[in-house]
């Protein structure tokens, strides 16, 4: 059995729990110490539980309370040693705690066995490798898989057959184009570039491909993940949960295919009527 629930997720902080039931990770902690700790206790759980804190990249939004929770409950933090210097030299510029200690990502934790996948996001010589997780435990294997912005066949094939995904569908491309084409959000142009370029993000289209390449049928379980919607400035949203939704399903009727089941994750995962879905795999 292996269970999967974004207690964050999104541009303003990210943060998975995988569970065993006896191991418990957590994939980024990069909203804010105080509501990891909360969305924790809602699944019955509490820091010192955590068997570890498995980094995907030094961007903050993935990475912001990793020190805190470390500091002030001891949880060992996993990184690639090159994540680990970016996030070393990124410290000094911002208010982030420090990891005083860090280990390289392990292929086993607990009873859960860990895999970092390569991703295409970012800027390799600022932020240094960036990957997204694979875990088995049994016969079960769930991912979570943010922040990229192309996909190749290595990592189609080593996700092929997931159980459960997390899977980012970060933005509907027509919004974006619409925006780059329209002064009035010149502002914001170069973040809208980046994310739409090859080491961005996941459009809702890109999302439904890659999810029609690895499924093995529409029992898998999907959780689309890191969302641009519910931004504080509406004008900031490039997306909807509905609209990637629909783009998803589209793109398995197009190619012939019944859709999975989709369930949807939150910013912040937190308030009334606003629970990420946990997903468990038995
Ligand atoms: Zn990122
Ligand atoms: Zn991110």
């Amino acid at each position: 059995m292996l269970q999967i629930c974004a207690l964050a997720s999104g541009s303003s902080g990210n943060a998975t729990v995988v569970s065993s039931g006896t191991t418990h990770l957590l994939v980024d902690a990069g909203a804010s110490a105080g509501l990891i700790v909360d969305r924790l206790a809602d699944l019955e759980l509490a820091p010192p539980d955590l068997s570890g804190i498995l980094v995907t990249h030094s961007h903050g939004d993935h990475y912001r309370s990793v020190g805190t929770l470390h500091a002030r409950f001891g949880v060992p933090v996993f990184v690639d040693p090159s994540t680990a210097a970016a996030l070393r030299r990124k410290a000094r510029r911002t208010s982030w705690k420090r990891v005083t200690e860090t280990a390289p990502i392990p292929e086993l934790v607990g009873d859960i066995e860990v895999e970092a996948l390569d991703t295409s996001h970012g800027d390799p010589q600022r932020d240094g490798r960036t990957v997204c997780f694979q875990f088995r435990h049994g016969r079960r294997r769930v991912a979570v898989v943010t922040d990229l912005g192309s996909y190749d066949d290595r990592l189609v094939g080593s996700l092929k057959g997931v159980d459960a995904i997390l899977l980012e569908a970060n933005y509907e491309e027509s919004v974006v184009r619409r925006k780059l084409s329209d002064r009035t959000h010149s502002f914001h142009w170069r973040h809208l570039r980046t994310a739409l370029g090859p080491r961005g993000h996941l459009s809702n289209a890109q999302c439904g491909n890659l999810l029609y390449e690895i499924l093995a049928g529409p029992w898998t379980r999907v959780l689309l993940g890191h969302l641009s919607e519910n931004h504080p400035d509406r004008e900031l949203d490039n997306n909807d949960f509905e609209t990637a939704r629909r783009t998803v399903e589209d793109v398995f009727t197009k190619r012939g295919s019944s859709s999975p089941t989709i369930h949807r994750t939150w910013r912040t995962g937190r308030e009334p009527g606003r629970r990420s879905d946990l997903i468990v795999t038995s």
